[in-house]
């Protein structure tokens, strides 16, 4: 396993280093977010840990440059925990995030699961899903198709759609959302569900359409819109 350090204060740099490899993984430092673009461009890593303030290329912008073709896990290190920040961080693509300053020991635990969490969406072959005639949810490639086209969507985005797709259809909570999708782990609040659900429609959506195959159930959570009509 790999990991892709982006962080531009080289003191955290190295005391992450150190408890990464103590934990068996190879890792490869960027101090800023141009040299973190180019390493990720020249090698395969399995995990990127992404501080948010950084010179040259904000890891807002690495996330987004990341995701535009990968679902690679990506942690993001903020010392600005406010609510905000987060939400900017997760909208940018990013899976999962940890305050600074954090406990290493937290920083290693949270790695593990988010490599556990890719490695399950990546294990045997499963079925594809359907929800109505044009989308499908494909767990083996990672991806959501509308009309057999490939839908940009990132890992955390995927897995939440899948939940909801998956039979039997029903109304979910965001709690439930939270858990079932994302695992026990995972520290999100409510607001992040309604966060994942905005980009997947935004990606989805079409005009006449606007709820992109999501349907808001009032006071209680969402569910899989598939009564939708053929493509016209
Ligand atoms: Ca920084």
């Amino acid at each position: 396993m790999k990991l892709l350090i982006v962080e531009d204060e080289p003191a955290i740099a190295d005391v992450i280093e150190a408890y990464a490899s103590r934990e068996g993984y190879r890792t490869r430092w960027a101090a800023d977010g141009e040299t973190a673009l180019e390493l990720w461009k020249n090698e395969p890593f399995d995990l990127v840990l992404l501080d948010l303030m950084l010179p040259k290329l904000s890891g807002e912008e690495v996330c987004r440059r990341i995701r535009m073709n990968s679902g690679v896990p990506i942690v993001m290190l903020t010392a600005r925990g406010s609510e905000n920040d987060i939400i900017a961080g997760l909208d940018a693509g990013a899976d999962d995030y940890v305050v600074k300053p954090f406990s290493p020991r937290v920083l290693m635990a949270r790695i593990r699961a988010n490599l556990r969490k890719n490695g399950e969406t990546q294990g045997d072959l499963k079925s594809v899903v359907k929800v109505g005639s044009r989308i499908e949810v494909d767990p083996n490639r990672v991806e959501i198709r509308k009309d057999g086209q490939p839908i940009s969507v990132t890992r955390n985005e995927f897995l939440i759609f899948s939940t909801l797709a998956t039979p039997p259809v029903r109304t979910w909570s965001r709690d439930d959302i939270i858990r079932t999708a994302l695992g026990d782990e995972y520290d999100g609040f409510d607001r992040t569900v309604d966060t994942y659900i905005k980009n997947l429609r935004k990606k989805l959506a079409e005009p006449g359409y606007e709820n992109g195959w999501i349907q808001t159930v009032h006071g209680f959570g969402y569910k899989i819109d598939d009564t939708r009509p053929e493509q016209p």
